[in-house]
């Protein structure tokens, strides 16, 4: 049986795969390769195109024996999102709902999602667990929750089990050098931030200094994109386990503002950064830190890549060995 990968060539999406490959998992990706890479692949089937073609997704479906779905493709720009939401809700919203109809005409009854810590918003409690309110602040987290709403009715209407991964901000990239992080435009502070450090730019534009944290910038916790990875890995065994739907952050509990942020990227490059001082970026909240404790005991996920300092050295290796990143024609 294979595990079918939406938005296997992303940034996470190919860390995921090569995550299943490590421990041979047959794999089929499907993505479009509006934001993907195909050099980002280190296995697996490639079809490319859109969830939303049905034809298209009837050739999938039809031509492999699926058991499981990991669903990466989604557009995830937070600016963006407030600029463009009728893109978000056609791509997730729409693209999700044509991925789960056709699940269910093809008898596949489970999903790992995806997900996002902007499904919170403005946090009550910090760090945030699974059961506190949601409320997005900005179109992309709004998405995100009416895709897990809707993964929710399926389950009820049509027994499709799935677990939904709330991710805070993956960073890093693979130990072996051969993948990592890669969007046009980037729009990511760690990677942005290295890009300062090489030169391609000429300062990082630090977005908003007036907010209530003990520096004035916003603060988040950066997870290692692999340690996302071994999560969706561990939520299709829960899952083939016959266990029920669950919701889970993953995230590593501590929290580094945006000048931290750049202060560690200083020590790790050894390299002048730049900082600019800028207003708020629309959409952003203050604080996202993870409670994940629901996540490492029900799913026994064990981050092991947690130290800022070792995040940002493995973006930085990737960055430095691949300046124009996968630097592909597509
Ligand atoms: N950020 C920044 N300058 C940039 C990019 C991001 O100051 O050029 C800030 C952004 O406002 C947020 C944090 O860095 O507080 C992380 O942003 P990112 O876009 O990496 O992830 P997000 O939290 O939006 O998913």
């Amino acid at each position: 049986m294979a595990v079918l990968v939406t938005g296997g060539a992303g940034y996470i999406g190919s860390h995921a795969v090569a995550a299943l490959q490590e421990r041979g998992e047959e794999i089929v990706i499907v993505d479009n390769l509006q934001q993907g890479h195909r050099e980002a692949l280190l296995g697996g089937k490639l079809y490319v195109g859109d969830l939303r073609d049905a034809d298209f997704m009837d050739t999938v479906f039809k031509e492999n024996q699926i058991d499981a779905v990991i669903h990466f493709a989604a557009n995830s720009l937070v600016g963006e999102s407030m600029q463009n939401p009728g893109k978000y809700y056609h791509n997730n919203v729409y693209g999700t709902l044509c991925l789960l109809d056709k699940m269910n005409e093809y008898g596949v009854r489970r999903i790992v999602f995806s997900s996002t810590a902007a499904t919170y918003g403005e946090p009550e409690n910090v760090p945030i667990d699974e059961y506190d309110r949601t409320k997005p602040t900005n179109a992309y987290g709004e998405t995100k929750l009416a895709m897990e709403k809707m993964m929710s009715w399926f389950d009820s209407a049509h027994g499709i089990k799935y677990i939904s991964l709330r991710y805070f901000n993956a960073a890093g990239a693979h130990e072996s050098g051969k993948i990592g992080e890669d969007h046009h435009p980037e729009t990511h502070l760690i990677p942005i931030v290295l890009q300062a450090a090489l030169g391609q730019r000429p300062h990082i534009s630090v977005f908003g200094e007036d907010y209530s944290t003990p520096d004035g910038t916003c603060i988040r916790d950066y997870i290692h994109v692999s340690d996302l990875a071994d999560a969706h890995v561990l939520a299709v065994d829960r899952l083939r386990e016959g266990k029920e739907s669950a919701v889970y952050n993953l995230g590593n509990g501590q929290g580094f503002s945006v000048k931290e942020v750049i202060e560690i990227a200083r020590q790790v490059t050894g390299r002048e950064i730049k900082a600019v001082m800028e207003p708020r970026r629309v959409g952003d909240p203050a604080t996202l830190v993870a409670s994940s404790q629901r996540a490492r005991t029900e799913l026994g996920w064990n981050p092991t890549r947690n130290k800022l300092e070792d995040i940002i050295l493995s973006a930085w290796r990737w960055h430095e060995s691949h300046p124009a990143g996968y630097n592909d024609q597509r």
